[in-house]
């Protein structure tokens, strides 16, 4: 098996240091094994992403000494992928339809006798008010809206911990033991995989395209590591291999904040344009010079 990793940033604004970081390691990590270096373009939110940020990510990314596998997997190019793996879990009854907006869900999960609202990985946990609407799994998947996976139907055909293979920086004392589908009830919800006008979601079309692509080894912040559960959920759902994760510490700026896309003072071209070389770049996330 080749030993492949990938860099999947969203082309929905300018690369900064965090991005470097990740994509070093992944690029790093695959070169010390005689691997592959894949990109893949996460822009399933078309009402974000921009050609301009894309370019960017190429323009970056070159500057600083990467090469990768061409072509380039554009998640936008795929959504086929995604509605396959869809029309199956729905006819396998894992899938429901969900109508609520935003705010429903705040006002369901903060109902005086649920007190206050759960958080999760994906934000407030979703307190299964769909869950229980009439659905036929012969009939098409319906279009149009959101889809949730039934966690209470996947219990009854996978059993065991959400188990996977951590390489990187999460210790482990700071993880609790794998958690298994009832755990993932509590602390997750059931997980949005396809939202309504996407034809998808951040955790399906990822753990399609890593299969995809081939990736043994997925290289991402520690930011992600509550979310590999889910993916690894995905995985065994649809018969997929699980790589293994590297979730690597987060860069964070002077003040310790983590880096957000829209701290534009961080943006590798503005580095470039101020004459920093790429080893620069490196020696600034904590890398050995290339
Ligand atoms: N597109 C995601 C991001 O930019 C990365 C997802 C992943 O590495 O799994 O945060
Ligand atoms: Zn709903």
């Amino acid at each position: 098996m080749i030993f492949r990793t990938r860099f999947a940033p969203s082309p929905t604004g300018p690369l900064h240091l965090g991005h470097a970081y990740s994509a070093l390691l992944a690029y790093d990590l695959a070169r010390r094994h005689d691997g592959e270096f894949l990109l893949r373009i996460e822009d399933i939110d078309q009402s974000r992403a921009k050609a301009v940020w894309e370019q960017q990510i190429y323009d970056d990314l070159s500057w600083l000494g990467l090469r990768w596998e061409t072509p380039v997997l554009r998640q936008s190019d795929n959504l086929a992928t995604y509605s396959v793996a869809l029309d199956e879990l729905w006819k396998r009854g894992l899938l429901y339809p969900c109508y609520c907006k935003r705010r429903d869900i705040r006002e369901a999960a903060a109902a005086p006798q649920e007190g206050a609202p759960l958080l999760g990985p994906d934000g407030i946990i979703y307190p299964g008010t769909c869950r229980t609407l009439p659905r036929d799994p012969n009939a098409p998947l319906p279009d149009n809206t959101a889809l949730r996976l039934d966690l209470e139907a996947v219990k009854q055909v996978i059993s065991g911990p959400l188990a996977f293979e951590e390489t990187g920086d999460v210790l482990q004392a700071e993880t609790t033991p794998h958690p298994d589908v009832a755990d993932l009830q509590q602390s997750v919800g059931d997980v949005v995989v396809s939202r309504r006008d996407m034809g998808t979601s951040y955790h399906l079309s990822v753990v399609l395209d890593d299969a995809h692509q081939g990736i043994t080894h997925v290289v991402r912040g520690k930011d992600l590591y509550d979310a590999t559960p889910i993916h690894v959920l995905l995985q065994k759902l649809l018969d997929l291999p699980t790589p293994s994760y590297f979730h690597h510490r987060l860069i964070r700026d002077d003040k310790g904040k983590r880096l957000a896309k829209r701290d534009d003072a961080r943006a590798l071209s503005k580095f470039r344009a101020e004459g920093a070389t790429p080893d620069d770049i490196r020696r600034m996330v904590g890398l050995l010079p290339s």
